[in-house]
């Protein structure tokens, strides 16, 4: 397939900036250079800003049927060239092809979802003191929003940020990940294609500290949407003081997945498989840490460790395959280091190991017997490294679930509703998958507390995020 989407180029006020002097972007599976985007300089950067914020002037006036009509020529468009997209999605990310092609239809979603939302952003009358009075409250877009996207998602982290601030009638700079930035780019190009005007959308790469700083920084920008680490995020905010910024921020997570003594052994095998080794456990919302009934513990350990047993390893732009490679080195070393802190305090490895040589194809691993000790109990291990741990009464899984200062995404599996609810409300998380693995979509909001972030992407409420309160006090005289 001819990949005319992937642009070598940023996109900033209608034009597209080649690369000279380029960053190169590489097929982790391979090694193999797939092009290069710009090195854009902090001039270019505020011509991108000052674009968004002239288009930002006339874009905030168009009528929601004007933008959600434009949004869904965009999802449509989107999905007349998922095939390339997902292509591009698994050459820079080195997923497997059909979650690339999952990921793709996840963007489309979003872009669908906040299309039609762009039609409801209603408001309030309240009744004033006086028969006189008129009360108003109606909701209106924040401004230019600057967008900072990681590589595990390259194409919906940036899809489903875009599509609710277009709907609210904001514009855009968004700097993706350096190592991911085509499917960024790519939707740029179906934007462009189907009419959105110059300066609503840009696009650019560069330096990250250099161009967070001068996000944070501008006094053009009213809204910083991140997803990333929570280092990075933590950042941000601190870099956002000074202009006061409305943040959203989809930062890390450390997800228990809680198995009780009366769960089903087949569905919680299966939620395991999917919320653990998708993107090759690369996901914020993956399992960190299962939790199982001592009752169930035996049959859910021989279970998980057969199933990731048959997993297939490999490139998936040519071969059909379970799990991709890792995204870089250091996201390699941090899984071996993890595996080595965990066997050195006693864990055993039961399937897989501990990755050697500089190879970024990791074997997915079952590990028993990791205590609160191990590092990996408190730290996003975001690789193919499955770690479960018994417990014996409900109120110790609760203990041990919440037992970390993340909050993102949390798995609960029991066929009893009593328990079902009592869990789902103790459990310190922004998300509850009861009795599933797989909780994302369009119409919910997604989002963490605690470390895990601020605010909320999709649902009704994904579009508040880009949304601010005008109060009208009217006096008829
Ligand atoms: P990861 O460690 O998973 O790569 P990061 O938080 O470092 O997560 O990256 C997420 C996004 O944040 C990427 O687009 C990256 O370029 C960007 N980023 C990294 N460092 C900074 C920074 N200092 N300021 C702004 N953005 C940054």
């Amino acid at each position: 397939m001819k990949l005319e989407l992937i642009k070598q180029a940023a996109l900033i006020n209608g034009e597209w900036l080649p690369a000279q002097e380029g960053i190169p972007v590489c097929n982790p599976a391979t090694g193999q250079e797939l092009g290069q985007v710009p090195a854009l300089s902090s001039a270019h950067i505020h011509d991108a800003i000052k674009a968004a914020k002239k288009a930002f002037l006339s874009w905030r006036k168009t009528s929601a049927l004007e933008r959600s009509k434009l949004l869904e020529a965009f999802y449509q468009e989107i999905l007349s060239n998922e095939a390339q997209l997902a292509s591009i999605v698994t050459l820079e990310n080195g997923k497997p092809l059909n979650e690339a092609l999952a990921e793709v239809r996840y963007t489309a979603s979003f872009v669908q979802w906040f299309s039609q939302e762009s039609r409801r952003i209603y408001g309030d009358t309240i009744p004033g003191n006086r028969s006189s009075q008129r009360l108003l409250v109606q909701k209106e877009p924040v401004g230019v929003c600057a967008m900072i996207t990681p590589w595990n998602f390259p194409s919906a982290m940036l899809g489903r940020k875009m599509a609710a601030a277009l709907a609210a009638g904001c514009t855009l700079v968004a700097k993706p990940a350096e190592s991911t930035p085509f499917s960024a780019l790519a939707l740029g190009v179906l934007a462009q294609r189907v009419g959105f005007p110059k300066g609503v959308i840009n696009i650019v790469t560069g330096d990250p500290q250099e161009i967070g700083a001068l996000f944070c920084s501008s006094p053009l920008i009213s809204k910083i949407s991140f997803t990333g680490s929570t280092r990075v995020g933590r950042l941000l905010m601190s870099q956002s003081a000074g202009t006061l910024k409305r943040l959203s921020l989809e930062l890390g997570g450390n997800a228990p997945f809680v198995v009780c003594a009366d769960a089903s052994l087949e569905a919680a095998l299966d939620g395991a498989m999917a919320s653990k080794f998708r993107n090759c456990g690369q996901t914020c919302i993956a399992s960190n840490r299962f939790l199982v009934h001592s009752s169930l513990y035996p049959a859910f350990v021989k279970g998980l460790t057969e199933r990731v047993e048959k997993l297939r390893v490999g490139a998936g732009h040519v071969e059909d395959i379970d799990l991709g490679p890792m995204i870089n080195q250091a996201a390699v070393q941090k899984v071996k280091e993890l595996l080595l802190d965990a066997t050195q305090k006693g864990a055993r490895i039961l399937t897989g190991g501990i990755p050697q040589g500089d190879s970024l194809f990791v074997k997915p691993t079952v590990l028993v017997d990791a205590t609160a000790q191990c590092k990996l109990w408190n730290t996003e291990i975001f690789g193919p490294v499955a770690s479960i741990t018994p417990f014996d009464t409900d109120e110790e899984a609760i203990l041990l679930a919440n037992d970390t200062s993340y909050g993102l995404a949390a798995y609960l599996y029991t066929q009893s509703s009593k328990r079902a609810w009592e869990l789902s409300e103790a459990l310190a998380y922004g998300m509850v998958g009861l009795n599933t693995g797989r909780i994302s979509t369009a119409q919910a909001p997604f989002g963490g507390i605690k470390q895990s972030g601020l605010g909320r992407e999709g649902g009704r409420y994904g579009l508040d995020e880009y949304l601010q309160l005008k109060y009208i006090c009217h006096e008829l005289i």
